[in-house]
Order: structure tokens, then sequence, then C-alpha cells
């Protein structure tokens, strides 16, 4: 997999803020980074106002997801298409802020995760849309492009 084959330019964020955090280069695919920047304009055409994309997690090595995730043995779409550690990662922990008018003045204002996966769902290009499992206080939505059937938790 070449590691920079991207050369659409991206308006909400650039696709290395999808690379694994910890520093090892590996990145996210192509598909995913478009598919992610055409989310952002379908909340942009849905709130008919600006949208800010927030990427907290992409592309995770074998090393740093067992990090994550605590268990050597667990794998994630975050690894690869196989989620296994091989090519590119296929998915984005993320959330979303709106541009609001509040009494006169533009407010940046997170985008409830509840509210995010019922639009990415209705959007249809992800494959896997998680929130439900994760700690109320998080904002992020986990968004893949996995293989198989929808999946939603
Ligand atoms: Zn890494
Ligand atoms: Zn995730």
């Amino acid at each position: 997999m070449s590691q920079d084959k991207l050369t659409v330019g991206l308006e909400n964020f650039h696709p290395t803020e999808l690379n694994c955090s910890c520093g090892c280069g590996k990145t996210t695919s192509d598909k995913l980074a478009i598919i992610l920047q055409a989310f952002v304009y379908y909340l942009e055409a849905y709130y008919s106002s600006e949208i800010k994309i927030i990427i907290t997690g992409g592309a995770r090595c074998k090393r740093k997801h067992t990090a994550v995730s605590g268990d050597p043995e667990d794998t994630s779409y975050h690894m690869g298409a196989t989620r296994l550690d091989e090519g590119p990662g296929v998915a984005v922990d993320c959330y979303f802020k709106v541009l609001e008018i509040v009494d006169g003045r533009a407010v940046w204002s997170v985008i409830p995760k509840a509210n995010v996966a019922t639009l990415a769902r209705r959007f249809g290009l992800f494959k896997g849309i998680g929130y439900r499992s994760y700690p109320a206080s998080w904002r992020m939505v986990h968004l893949d492009i996995g293989g198989g059937r929808e999946r939603n938790w």
C-alpha cells in the first residue's frame, strides 16, 4: 500500500490526521478519508451550517491497538480491512461541531453522538457505527467501512 497516494485535497481535515498516533506512520485508507469528507458535507447540508470535524483516533498498528484495548488478541478495523495490522486502517473515531447562532453570537456546539450516529446510518456509506458502548462522557462516534453487513452498537 502506498503511504501517500491521496492526491485530491480534502477540505475539512488532512489525511495525515488519520494516521496512527504512535508515530509509526500507518495510514488510513483513502476511501475512508473521502467518505468522511463527504459525511462532513452531508452534515453541512443537514444543518445548513458550517461543520468542524475533530478526529480523536484513526489507524492503529498492533502495538497501538493493544495499548488502547488492553488485549493483545483483540483486533479492530482501525488496524485494517481484515482487522489485522495489514494495509491501511478503515476506521475513525471522531466528533463534530456545528456553527450555531445563540443570542446573536456564533457558537460551535458539539453535535450529540446519538444524532451523529443516526445521520451516519442515513448517509449510508459506513458499515460500522458505534457509540452506545462507550462511556457517556465520550463525545466520539466510531465510524468504519469494514466488511460484512452494517453493524451498529
Ligand atoms: Zn502505530
Ligand atoms: Zn473506533
